[in-house]
């Protein structure tokens, strides 16, 4: 997809507040910090769209940014970010179930992990809510400029184990390099048809 624009079209905790219309959807999720801003600024060529490394209070909002006409970019609020008051950690799994349990017009959701690190608690309950709502994942392994390949594909095959996804599901990415941008705009455009 080539993107022209790309809007802020408004934050949401529940549905009634989330954005009318019919725009298929493509969310983002991980744990806080894992570049999950810094992979959409790079998918939609912005410095800044989404803040990254932002404040805490932001971040536990589901915000919606509308990509040309074509999509609705949603950026789930990231979790494991160990400063966030409790009441608000709670919130967190409920706000995530509904969004993907009764969103029709989602269509995929990015999950995107750290190539370095077991994956979390949270990141096995976002893929088994997925599996279980049938919600296609494009699941990204972020942060691959810092590892050599050999450590690179020691990770990614661990990492397929841990979460028992095949190799050729995940998409190896760098915001540093940009490698792996085609790759997952080639499966973000396959979810939405285009
Ligand atoms: P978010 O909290 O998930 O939105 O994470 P951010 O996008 O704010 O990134 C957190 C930190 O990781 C920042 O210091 C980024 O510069 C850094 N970072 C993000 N992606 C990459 C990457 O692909 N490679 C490297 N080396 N650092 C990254």
């Amino acid at each position: 997809m080539i993107v022209k624009t790309t809007e802020f079209i408004k934050s949401a905790t529940r549905p009634a507040h989330y954005p009318e219309g019919d725009l298929p959807e493509i969310a983002f999720a991980g744990r806080s910090n894992v570049g999950k801003s810094s992979l959409v600024n790079v998918l939609v060529n912005r410095k800044n769209l989404v803040r990254t490394s932002s404040t805490p209070g932001r971040t536990q909002l589901i915000n919606f940014f509308q990509v040309n006409d074509d999509f609705m970019l949603v950026d789930l609020p990231g979790y494991g970010y160990a400063k966030v008051p409790l009441d608000v950690k709670r919130q967190w799994r409920p706000m995530m179930e509904t969004y993907l349990s009764k969103r029709e017009n989602l269509r995929g959701v990015v999950l995107i992990l750290d190539i370095r690190r077991v994956p979390s608690e949270e990141d096995r309950q976002m893929l088994s809510w997925l599996r279980s709502f049938g919600i296609p994942p494009i699941v990204v392994l972020t942060k691959c400029d810092k590892l050599s390949k050999n450590e690179r594909a020691r990770q990614g095959a661990l990492i397929c184990k841990n979460l028992e996804l095949d190799k050729g599901e995940v998409c190896f990415f760098s915001a540093l390099s940009r490698e792996g941008k085609d790759g997952i705009w080639a499966r973000i455009d396959a979810l939405l048809g285009v």
